[in-house]
């Protein structure tokens, strides 16, 4: 491809996939045209500020940025500054702290090792099953190839895992109730009960997580800027308030992009980085295969949830650097059936905590009566759902954490409506539409999908999916480089 002439693509969805691909296309000489509905860019890593607070809309913590891992090489990779994004690896002691009843904590701690010594120390009737367990999430780790920058291979062994579900795999090695109930925690990473969910899901989370867990302190939205600021600085440009509307193609080919206000994106290439649905809804159909569009139309996601952004009152409440995961009061059946809250890291992050995040899992089903209205004019129920929620939500949790009641000072409060207008996603699901695994080429020649429903979800998932799009736009591998561009060799 020569400079003079570049490949010029068009990218639906300025979140995290859209950024990342767009990042590594811009990379590689083509002149990028992102369009994001929203007027703040970044999807997931969105966020917003309340006086002097930050909270992020999304996204709290993930994995892969291990020196094994794609996400740390891929931001060397690109040539984004490592300090500027102000990444916090979680309490290597206690990256998760998991209470199956009043009672009972579990400190999770960071590497295999100490993992399973910690859970050995705890439930020593069950350590061989800990090390059979441990044994199966490695193995299944070990074939997300992408995720530890290896060329594909074949892994025949792991297709036993995909037709287990998570529990049943908990529930061949281990015994002990209060064990299985500790991992259901790893739901909460998957937005559904290990029930519902294949062993396969479990492992990868699982063992991205025992490697490593890190957070971004001051709020996501840095990255998401770095990441627009590269493609910019290449020749191309994003563009934010633009929602696309119409996707027209002729004789298997995209020939143009509509916006909302009326502007028209011609491009030679185009990535869906928006929810499939959504997708679906703004073309005529005919540029995806009937498979991927029967999986798509088929497939019924309405796990999301509610959000307390709560600002503390000063030196109210300490900062902990883990992820804290406290026992439902009702247990829906295929929700997690946890609640997490943690304190963010601020930047300069000292003793006590400015903010707690809370998050619940919910049905959007129970939002529906409200899903015709905007934010700011749902009525006066809406108010006083979300209030009474809040404040049960926040006297549970004070059961666990009593410092918590009195340290209160503002709540901002998202439901399954936020999260539908923020991500688009018409069912307002928090994560991936399970099981979609959908090929990355289209019907049509040069459309290309990415984004979390396609191949894996979350920060990392996205990001590797992206690297495989990239990877099948330009025909050429580029793990290789990437796991290169550490030392300087790209
Ligand atoms: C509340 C919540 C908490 C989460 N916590 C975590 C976490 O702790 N760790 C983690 O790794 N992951 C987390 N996730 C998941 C993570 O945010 C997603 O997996 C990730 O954002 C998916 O990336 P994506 O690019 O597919 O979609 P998104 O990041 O959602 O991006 C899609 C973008 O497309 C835009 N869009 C939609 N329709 C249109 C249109 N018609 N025209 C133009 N633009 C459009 C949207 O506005 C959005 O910006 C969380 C998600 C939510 C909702």
């Amino acid at each position: 491809m020569s400079d003079k002439n570049p490949h010029t693509v068009c990218i639906i969805g300025g979140g995290m996939s859209g950024l990342f691909t767009g990042a590594l296309l811009a990379k590689n000489g083509y002149k990028v045209t992102v369009l994001e509905k929203n007027h703040i860019i970044g999807g997931g890593l969105q966020s917003f500020r309340r006086g002097d607070v930050v909270f992020n809309t999304g996204m709290q913590a993930f994995c892969g940025y291990g020196d094994d891992f794609a996400l740390k090489h891929f931001i060397d990779y690109i040539g984004l500054n490592h300090e500027d994004i102000h990444f916090v690896p979680l309490d290597p002691n206690a990256q998760e702290i998991v209470w199956t009843d009043k009672k009972h904590a579990y400190r999770l701690p960071k590497t295999r090792k100490r993992y399973e010594e910690y859970l050995i120390s705890q439930f020593s009737h069950e350590a061989k099953g800990i090390h059979q367990l441990l044994d199966a999430v490695y193995e299944i780790g070990s074939t997300f190839d992408y995720f530890w920058l290896h060329p594909m291979q074949l892994h025949p062994a792991a297709a036993k895992y995909g037709v287990i579900t998570a529990r049943q795999l908990l529930e061949q090695c281990l015994t002990n109730e209060r064990l299985i109930r500790l991992f259901e925690y790893v739901g909460m990473h998957l937005g559904y009960n290990l029930s519902c969910l294949p062993a396969t899901e479990l492992g990868m989370i699982l063992n991205l997580y025992i490697e490593g867990g890190w957070r971004i302190a001051g709020g996501n939205l840095p990255f998401a800027k770095q990441l627009v600021q590269f493609i910019e600085e290449n020749g191309g440009k994003v563009y934010t308030n633009t929602e696309v509307s119409k996707v027209t193609a002729e004789n298997r080919k995209v020939v143009s992009i509509k916006t909302a206000d009326g502007r028209t994106f011609v491009a030679d290439q185009y990535v869906c980085a928006i929810p499939p649905k959504t997708f679906i809804q703004i073309t005529d159909g005919e540029v995806l295969r009937s498979t991927t569009y029967d999986r798509i139309m088929e497939f019924n996601n309405d796990s999301s949830c509610c959000i307390y952004h709560i600002k503390l009152k000063p030196n109210s409440m300490k900062y902990s650097n883990n992820l804290i995961f406290v026992p439902t009061p009702t247990v829906d059946n295929s929700l997690p059936h946890y609640i997490s809250m943690l304190t963010p890291p601020s930047l300069n992050q000292g003793e006590w905590a400015d903010t707690v995040e809370i998050l619940t899992f919910a049905r959007y089903g129970e939002y529906k009566q409200w899903e015709n209205t905007k934010t700011g004019h749902r009525g006066a129920d809406y108010e006083k759902k979300k209030e009474q929620l809040s404040q049960k939500t926040i006297a549970y949790v004070s059961q666990f954490y009593p410092e918590l009641r009195d340290a209160v000072d503002t709540v901002y409060i998202s439901t399954p409506l936020t999260v539908r207008d923020y991500y688009g996603n018409p069912d307002g699901a928090v994560y991936a539409q399970q099981g979609m695994f959908a090929p990355v080429k289209t019907k049509a020649s040069n459309l290309f999908m990415t984004g979390q429903s396609v191949q894996y979800q979350g920060l990392f998932g996205t990001l590797t999916t992206s690297i495989a799009v990239a990877e099948i736009m330009m025909g050429k591998s580029l793990i290789g480089e990437i796991a290169n561009a550490s030392d300087g060799r790209v």
